[in-house]
């Protein structure tokens, strides 16, 4: 039998935002891996060996669905949202970089709704015009490229979706993205707060940025930044699509 490595993404939540594709693959396979809360999603049956492992070990985690993928099982590394957004498929390609036997392996990427998209859906269309996202987390880049991209971002006006805007390790670094767009003029800018979207809890808040607190955003919140276009329509949020 020959192995295969299918990297999936589960969506934001809500199990109806899971792929047809992402299923099967999830149907098929001898052995998932991923991080904690995720592989808790995947439902259990017989013949399925579950491997949950902690948030900070992905090129490890990485390596282990390589090695069972090569002895010839169906291996699936789930993440939640899109498996290429700031999550496992970039892992999986750091660790085959520098190790040519993995290259032949049939390795597969499945895409999954990434949270942007899923809270810009939930508000209406926020990024209905041009847009950037951007990772708030500094455990793999330095502070000093967020603050830039943050700065640039701005400058250019996108629309901009922060990802792990807050967590208990990174209390400080969503106050100071708040400094940074607002010192780039930002002020006036709506924002909105997307929290567990696509699940019972979802609980969304749009306001001008000039209001918004540090307390605001935690890791289950996606924050997402208007362009100086976006605004509300009745109980939406939208960025028209023609810029004059
Ligand atoms: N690969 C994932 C992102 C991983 S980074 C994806 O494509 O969605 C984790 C961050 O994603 C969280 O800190 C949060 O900012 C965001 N996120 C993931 N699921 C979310 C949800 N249901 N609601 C709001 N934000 C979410």
């Amino acid at each position: 039998m020959s192995g295969r490595l299918s990297i999936v993404g589960l969506g934001p939540g809500n199990t109806e935002l899971i792929t047809p594709q992402v299923t099967r693959a999830l149907e098929e396979a001898n052995d998932v891996f991923g991080y904690v809360p995720y592989v808790a999603r995947v439902p259990d049956r017989v013949g399925l060996a579950k491997h949950a492992s902690d948030n900070r070990e992905e090129l490890d985690r990485a390596r282990s669905a390589l090695a069972v993928a090569a002895s010839g099982r169906k291996a699936v590394l789930v993440s939640g949202g899109d498996p290429g957004v700031f999550a496992m498929a970039a892992a999986v390609f750091e660790a085959i970089e520098d190790e040519p036997h993995w290259h032949e392996l049939d390795i597969e990427v499945l895409p999954g709704i990434t949270a942007m998209l899923a809270a810009a859906a939930a508000v209406g269309a926020p990024l209905g015009n041009d847009f950037c996202a951007i990772n708030l987390s500094d455990n793999l880049k330095p502070w000093d490229v967020i603050a830039h991209r943050l700065r640039l971002a701005v400058e250019a006006d996108f629309a901009i979706a922060l990802y792990n805007p807050r967590s208990k390790a990174r209390p400080e670094g969503f106050g100071k993205a708040l400094k940074i767009m607002l010192q780039a003029g930002a002020g006036e800018r709506l924002v909105t707060f997307a929290r567990n979207v696509s699940r019972p809890d979802q609980s969304l808040s749009t306001m001008q940025l000039s209001e918004a607190e540090p307390e605001m955003a935690d890791m289950k919140t996606l924050v997402l930044i208007g362009s100086s276009a976006t605004r509300r329509v009745g109980r939406f949020v939208y960025t028209p699509r023609r810029i004059e």
